[in-house]
């Protein structure tokens, strides 16, 4: 994973939530609401706010066993002490929508992901077979990691790109920015079904595009951006997505289109044909067709 610079969280505790609902949006889209557990201590920031996601892969008990600082070097290493069969994978996912508590119920996090192979015929990465197949009740684990979309103070004109797995945090964004805000969004979605719209300042146009199955994901967010007049500076970018993408945005803005290197945010969501790292028993489970 690429970053540039972040917007640290307040707290960087574990928490223990479960799964209130799930939603199929789309073909490729499956919302997951969580809260219960100790959602009271979830501090919500907006923007393109990610957390890292514990899934248990055989009962909870591995879940207790998930060290404070998972997500951190040697908290990492302790979290890979946890035995295979039992050690939850670990993922990153962003806050699509966080919904305070009201009188008759406590906060509630939205989580969309996007289903990607099969939960049925086990292909499916296992973050997305979870997503796929997860119930009412289910619990996880999630430590708040904060911000990357990080502009300077005022600049609320933006340039956005993204595959589908920045949709949330795109979304998020626009829901995030002033009502004046302006400027550009790109996003690819895998079928016409799978576009979802959402709400965003007027002043920014959202273009989707839809990817033929054959064409890796990215490559046409990155022909469209080459295509398209930047709004004048100062602007801020975000990209985010397959690993190519983010940084070919990056490298686009910068070296071909002489933006400052300060103003863009970009981050490499996943990489083709690679895990994001897991455990042999979860990869194990992922490959294994549901019963
Ligand atoms: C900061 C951050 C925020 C993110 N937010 C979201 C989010 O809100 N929603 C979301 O859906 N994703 C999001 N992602 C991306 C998500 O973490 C990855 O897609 C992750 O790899 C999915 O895990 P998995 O267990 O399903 O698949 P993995 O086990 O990681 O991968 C298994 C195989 O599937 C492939 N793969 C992984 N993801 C995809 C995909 N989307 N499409 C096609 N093939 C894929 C891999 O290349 C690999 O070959 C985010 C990533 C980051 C870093």
């Amino acid at each position: 994973m690429a970053f540039s610079k972040m917007v640290k969280p307040e707290t960087t505790e574990l928490l223990p939530l479960e799964v209130l609902r799930t939603e199929r949006l789309a073909p490729h889209w499956m919302r997951v609401t969580l809260g219960g557990g100790e959602i009271s201590k979830f501090r919500p920031m907006g923007y393109d706010q990610w957390f890292r996601l514990f899934i248990p892969v055989t009962g909870d008990a591995g879940l207790e066993r998930v060290p404070a600082k998972a997500h951190k070097l040697f908290g990492y290493l302790k979290f890979l002490r946890i035995p295979d069969g039992e050690r939850p994978v670990m993922r990153n996912y962003s806050v699509r929508e966080y919904r305070p508590a009201t009188g008759d119920h406590g906060a509630e996090i939205d989580v969309d992901f996007v289903l990607h192979g099969s939960a049925a015929d086990g292909t499916a990465g296992p973050a997305s077979r979870w997503a796929e197949t997860c119930r009412q009740g289910d619990r996880v684990l999630i430590i708040d990691e904060g911000l990357t979309f990080n502009p300077e103070r005022g600049v609320d004109r933006v340039v956005l790109v993204g595959d589908e797995t920045a949709l949330p945090a795109i979304a998020s964004i626009c829901a995030s920015l002033p009502e004046a805000a302006s400027g550009m969004a790109i996003i690819e979605a895998p079928s016409e079904d799978d576009i979802l719209e959402f709400a965003h300042p007027e002043g920014i146009s959202v273009e989707w595009i839809v990817r033929p199955h054959a064409v890796d994901p990215g490559s046409l967010a990155l022909t469209a951006l080459r295509d398209a007049a930047l709004p004048n500076a100062p602007f801020h970018a975000y990209a985010a997505g397959e690993q190519a993408l983010a940084s070919g945005v990056r490298k686009q803005l910068v070296t071909d289109r002489g933006v400052d290197k300060n103003t863009v945010s970009f981050c490499g969501y996943w990489k083709i044909g690679a895990a994001s790292p897991t455990s042999k028993a979860a990869r194990d489970l992922a490959a294994e067709p549901l019963a």
